[in-house]
């Protein structure tokens, strides 16, 4: 390996370390040159001059730098660019213990999802969003959910993570986007526009450039998604309200975890659809041949405001004596009651009486086309 090789690739890796943490260039190499043993980056290039090389080994020791500020696969590749997408849709689960509970960590478009039994904690990618954590009610007992403590080490958990994320994302972005310039012009990571006042088109905030970019082109007032900040109000007619523009005292940063305890399980709620649909399983069920399974499929079902049922037959399908037993069964266990009626309507198909002899719908179907096929003239 040629000893310019190891210089080019720790300016390279400097570069990155700067746009990851949103610091000047100059600081980033200055980190890098403490890790090398150097005080500042100077000294690393003087050096250089006189002939040091930077090894191997100084080299992975600043990439651990990396490493550290950028969370799992993205710190090592060698192409940039490619955190958001990878981590859109991250399939990158892993796993941990606080205190012996385990939790799963993983990231979601931007957000960082921590999930246990019976809790789970969202960090959301706007930095100005709240994190929330969700308890289900009914399992008080499976973690200490309840105590500060323990919700404190979650929070920190899911935290770190996140400043991952955003110095993935930030790493992926044009550095002026991160980096607002000495006239405070930032430039927009999707759009490309640069300017120094920013829109909001959901809440009409006017932003600073510095604002945007501290807040990751998130509105630091609606956490509005970066799609949605503009570089002039253009939906303002010019009779409407000029927007407002933010106080820097409105920047404060993460707002306290929202804790949320709710009923997570599952309720039935009986319906006339879903009584219908019980119902007429049982009654299949109760069919010993095609017909009264047409009669069972065909039968009207109707229910009630207080979900009892009223069942009418087709009385050619259905024998007038058969008790439908499975569903008077199902109808006991529902707690409703049942009434039966009989009728005669038009039937879809012919000589209903040609599906009592099978159980099969196919040995049906060929004896009632047989049927339609000889019929004679008259
Ligand atoms: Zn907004």
């Amino acid at each position: 390996m040629k000893p310019t090789y190891y210089l080019k690739k720790l300016k390279e890796l400097s570069k990155r370390y700067a746009r990851a943490q949103q610091i000047p260039l100059h600081k980033a190499r200055d980190a890098v040159a403490e890790i090398l043993g150097f005080s500042h980056w100077h000294d690393v290039t003087k050096a250089h001059r006189a002939g040091w090389t930077p090894t191997k080994e100084h080299v992975s020791a600043v990439e651990t730098l990396l490493v550290e500020a950028l969370p799992g696969d993205e710190a090592g590749g060698p192409r940039s660019g490619t955190f958001i997408g990878d981590s859109i849709f991250e399939t990158d689960i892993q796993h941990g213990t606080i205190d012996g509970h385990e939790y799963t960590i993983a990231t979601s478009m931007g957000d960082v999802h921590l999930h246990g039994t019976g809790w789970h904690l969202q960090v959301p990618e706007a930095p100005y969003e709240e994190p929330r954590l969700e308890i289900a009610k009914q399992i008080r007992h499976e973690a200490p959910v309840y105590e500060a403590a323990f919700q404190q080490e979650v929070l920190n958990i899911a935290i770190k993570r996140a400043q991952q994320v955003r110095a993935g994302i930030a790493s992926d972005w044009p550095r002026r986007s991160t980096k607002p310039d000495k006239d405070g012009f930032v430039r927009h990571p999707i759009y490309g526009a640069v300017s120094d006042k920013w829109f909001c088109l959901h809440c009409e905030a006017s932003i600073t450039g510095e604002q945007i970019a501290e807040s990751l082109w998130h509105c630091p007032r609606c956490d509005a998604s970066p799609l949605d900040v503009f570089e002039s109000p253009w939906w303002l007619g010019e009779q409407d309200a000029q927007p407002e523009p933010i106080a820097d005292n409105e920047m404060q940063g993460r707002p306290e975890l929202v804790v949320d305890v709710l009923d997570t399980r599952l309720k039935l709620e009986l319906d006339a659809e879903k009584v219908t649909l019980l119902i007429r399983s049982a009654l299949v069920e109760d069919a010993l041949n095609v017909s009264e399974r047409l009669g069972a499929l065909f039968a009207d079902i109707f229910v009630h405001d207080d979900n009892d049922v009223c069942i009418t037959f087709d009385e050619d399908l259905w024998p007038e004596h058969k008790e439908p037993i499975s569903a008077l069964a199902v109808a006991g266990h529902l707690g409703i009651n049942v009434d039966k009626a009989f009728c005669l309507r038009e039937l879809p198909f012919a000589w209903p009486g040609l599906g009592g002899h099978t159980e099969s719908t196919a040995e049906y179907t060929q004896t009632m086309l047989k049927a339609y096929a000889n019929q004679r003239a008259d």
